[in-house]
């Protein structure tokens, strides 16, 4: 039997799934903790890798890693980190900001404080840049300790460092930053990169030719987790927030939206991500409340409440408005009409996101997974099913280990 091992660095914790070729979970490992502090990420790899059990180690064919995207560091030639970590939502490159914007195309995907090539440029002007000779993301760099090859990396971490995932290389505009570091060289997600060192294999009982293949980032992960592959599938969270993804042949980039595409072989996964969502409906419920109240909802009815709920003022996708005002009113005294009025209004606007994606260009929706908290509401997937009017179902996988071992899986066969 062939197992392939997914890791998931994320932002609670460290995951690991081991899945067989049909897909089904034969083990899955974790390492608590919120945010991983970069001292961490060692131990934290070398426990979830002895978590698994030793049986099922021997039969591992290959591993893939994803991480937090643009959690990025800078390390010496042997690989050892010369300062700290910046995580994903660090914000110092905010001082670069201007420099970078003298430099990279208008409205490029990029020119924001957090993105990775904001923080390497930042991370270029600190005294500790004298000692760095590789610049990489935690994926790359977890992925090393495994393979033990520096500079390599996957156009999924790679595209808020610039990298242009069209023409499949860095950008000419990049080399006018005359950063110097070695950049690494990107591959595309799941290809294999190497066999596991020698010394990981012998100690933990891998096969030594267990191979290790090129990562992603978390969020892409979760998605791969859901299983969809085809143009015109889709996956919707209802997690705090709504966020939507399209699989298109086409790619589509819109930064008024806030709308671009990631890479995925041929394809396109594109998106956006409206402040509405779960976060709202907790602010009047509670979990157990969305539960019992929805199940009196009758899902085929229309609502005519005709809410925007938000926390507060400002949305981008898909009514790019960032003074949009939240619209709660008017507001039933009885709570099984409100909280329809709040479903119903939210599957409106995950319904305008679809179709905005789609008159820019992108595939015509055909399926809908859905994953976040709000997957399990039965009710509410009725009244979203009614607004999109294609299959709508919440996904079998959606853990972001999952959708990495996936990858390593589809990319080491
Ligand atoms: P995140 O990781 O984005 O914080 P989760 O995926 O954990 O969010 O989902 C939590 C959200 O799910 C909460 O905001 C909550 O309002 C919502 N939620 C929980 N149970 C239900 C339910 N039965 N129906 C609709 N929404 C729900």
């Amino acid at each position: 039997m062939a197992f392939y091992l997914g890791i998931d660095f994320g932002t609670s914790g460290a995951r690991g799934i081991v899945i067989d070729e049909a897909g089904g979970i034969q083990a899955q490992v974790r390492y608590p903790g919120k945010m991983l502090a970069a001292y961490q990420w060692n131990s934290a790899l070398w426990s979830l890798l002895a978590e698994i059990s030793e049986e099922l180690r021997r039969e591992i064919q290959a591993i893939a890693i994803n991480g937090t995207s643009s959690t990025v560091l800078l390390c010496d030639a042997a690989g050892k980190p010369v300062d700290a970590p910046l995580f994903y939502n660090d914000g110092r490159g905010s001082v670069v900001l201007d420099q970078l914007k003298t430099v990279a195309p208008p409205n490029h995907t990029v020119l924001t404080a957090t993105s990775s090539i904001a923080k390497l440029l930042w991370m270029s002007q600190q005294p500790f840049f004298a000692e760095a000779k590789y610049f990489m993301h935690q994926a790359d760099w977890l992925a090393f300790l495994l393979h033990g090859k520096l500079g390599i990396s996957d156009y999924h971490n790679a595209l808020k460092l610039g990298y242009d995932v069209e023409e499949v290389k860095y950008p000419k505009w990049l080399e006018k930053l005359q950063i110097a570091i070695h950049l690494p060289q990107v591959l595309s997600p799941g290809t294999p990169i190497a066999e596991i060192r020698r010394e990981v294999a012998d100690e933990f009982h891998f096969r030594r030719d267990c191979l290790i293949c090129a990562g992603t980032t978390d969020s892409i992960a979760a998605f791969l987790a859901s299983g969809a592959k085809l143009p015109g599938e889709a996956v919707t969270s209802l997690g705090s927030t709504l966020v939507l993804k399209l699989l298109s042949r086409k790619r589509l980039e819109d930064a008024r939206y806030g709308i671009y595409s990631h890479r995925l072989g041929d394809l396109w996964l594109t998106g956006g991500a409206s402040n509405t969502g779960g976060a709202v409906l907790r602010k009047f419920f509670t979990d157990a409340e969305l539960a019992s109240l929805s199940s009196e909802i009758d899902a085929a009815k229309v609502s005519e409440l005709d809410y925007y709920p938000l926390l507060q003022a400002g949305d981008r996708f898909p009514i790019n408005d960032p003074h949009l005002a939240p619209r709660l009113e008017p507001r039933p005294d009885n709570p099984v009409e409100f909280l329809h009025g709040l479903l119903e209004s939210i599957a409106r606007i995950e319904a305008h996101g679809y179709e905005l994606l789609q008159q820019m260009g992108a595939d015509k929706l055909t399926f809908v997974y859905t994953a976040g908290g709000g997957a399990a509401n039965d009710t509410w997937t009725g009244i979203r099913q009614r607004y999109l009017k294609v299959p709508v179902v919440s996904s079998v996988n959606t853990e972001a280990a999952y959708g990495t071992a996936l990858l390593a899986m589809r990319g080491s066969n």
